[in-house]
C-alpha cells in the first residue's frame, strides 16, 4: 500500500505520464472527470475510477496533472472524498503548471493536516511525456523531494531541485514565458520574411544555425507552423495561463518585465479570438488574421 499512487488528470500529459508509472510496475489508480480519459488509462493497463475519493483510498502519494492551480486547490480543499480525507503523511506532488504564490499558500494549509505538498511541473510536451524524458523542476522540502524522486525518474529525463515550495512553479511559468516569446517572435519573423519574398523553410534552416535559434525554430516551425497544422498538443489556453502566471509573478515581485506584459496581453487577445480548443502554435494564425 505504501507504493499505491493516486493520479489525478489523465489528459494529454497526465495519461502518458501515469501510463509510464504503470509500465514501471507502480500500482496507480487514476481519476479524471472525463470518461474517455479514464477509458484510455484503463486501456493502457491502469486502474481507473469514476470517483475522486476512490482514487485516494490507501494512496500514500497523490500526483496531480490538472489544468492549473485553481483546479488543484479545488480538488484538495473542496472535493468530496478528497478534502479533509487525506491521511496524515500523504505526499501530494503537483505536476501541473500552477501559480507559485498559490502553491505556497496551499502547502501551508495542507501542512496543518499533516499533508506535504511539493511542486514538480514539467516541460517537453506530449512526446517527451510518452518517452519519459521530460524536464522536471521540483520545489519543496528535501525529504519530500527525495520521496518523490523514484516516481519522477520514471517520467523525467532531467530533474532539478529548484528550492523551496513554489519555486518549481515559478521556474515553469518563467520558462513558458521565454518559450512563448520565442515562438511569437519566430512566427512574426516568418510572416514578415514571407511577405518580402523569403522562403519560410529556408528561413527556419538559417535561424537554426544562427543566433535567432530557439526551441520554436527547432521543433515547432516546420511541423506545426509552416504547414499551418497547429497540432503540437499544448493548448493556447494553457500557454496564455502560464503567461499570465509569469506576468503576475513579475508584478508580485515588483520586477520590471515589460515584454512579459506585452506577450501576455497578446496571447490573452489570441485566446479570446481563437477559443479554448486552439493549439498554442495557432498564435501564428492569430497573427495572420491581423495582417489584413
Ligand atoms: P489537458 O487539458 O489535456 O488535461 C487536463 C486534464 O485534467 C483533463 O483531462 C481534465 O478532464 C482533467 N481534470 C480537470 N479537473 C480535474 C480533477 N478535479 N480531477 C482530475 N482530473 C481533472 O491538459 P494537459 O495538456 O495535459 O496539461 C496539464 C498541465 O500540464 C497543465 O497545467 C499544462 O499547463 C501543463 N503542461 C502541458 C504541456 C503540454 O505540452 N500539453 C507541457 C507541459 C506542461
Amino acid at each position: 500500500a505504501a507504493t499505491r499512487i493516486a493520479f489525478f488528470g489523465l489528459g494529454k500529459m497526465g495519461l502518458p505520464m501515469a501510463t509510464r508509472l504503470v509500465e514501471a510496475g507502480w500500482s496507480v489508480t487514476g481519476f479524471d472527470p472525463f470518461p474517455a480519459a479514464r477509458d484510455a488509462f484503463a486501456a493502457a493497463g491502469g486502474r481507473a475510477v469514476a470517483e475522486p475519493g476512490a482514487a485516494v483510498e490507501g494512496a500514500a502519494t497523490l500526483i496531480l496533472m490538472l489544468p492549473d492551480g485553481k483546479a488543484v486547490r479545488t480538488l484538495l480543499t473542496q472535493t468530496e472524498g478528497v478534502a479533509g480525507r487525506l491521511a496524515s503523511g500523504t505526499l501530494v506532488v503537483d505536476m501541473s503548471s500552477s501559480a507559485p504564490v498559490g502553491t505556497r499558500d496551499l502547502a501551508a494549509e495542507l501542512a496543518a493536516e499533516g499533508v506535504t505538498l511539493i511542486d514538480a511541473p514539467v516541460s517537453g510536451g506530449v512526446k517527451r511525456a510518452i518517452d519519459g524524458s521530460l524536464a522536471i523542476m521540483v520545489g519543496g522540502e528535501a525529504e519530500a523531494v527525495a520521496r518523490a524522486t523514484p516516481l519522477l525518474e520514471v517520467m523525467g529525463g532531467s530533474i532539478f531541485a529548484t528550492g523551496p515550495i513554489g519555486s518549481g512553479h515559478a521556474m515553469k511559468a518563467l520558462n513558458n514565458y521565454v518559450s512563448a516569446a520565442g515562438l511569437t517572435a519566430a512566427c512574426e519573423a516568418l510572416r514578415v520574411g514571407r511577405s518580402f519574398g523569403l522562403d519560410p523553410t529556408l528561413m527556419t534552416d538559417i535561424l537554426n544555425v544562427s543566433t535567432g535559434r530557439n526551441n520554436s525554430t527547432e521543433v515547432k516551425l516546420k511541423p506545426f507552423v509552416i504547414p499551418q497544422s497547429y497540432t503540437s498538443g499544448f493548448s493556447l489556453a494553457l500557454m496564455a495561463k502560464d503567461l499570465r502566471t509569469a506576468d503576475d509573478l513579475a508584478r508580485h515581485e515588483g520586477v520590471a518585465a515589460p515584454l512579459s506584459g506585452a506577450v501576455s496581453a497578446l496571447w490573452a487577445e489570441a485566446l479570446a479570438e481563437l477559443g479554448t480548443s486552439a493549439d498554442h502554435t495557432a498564435i501564428d494564425a492569430f497573427l495572420g488574421r491581423r495582417e489584413a
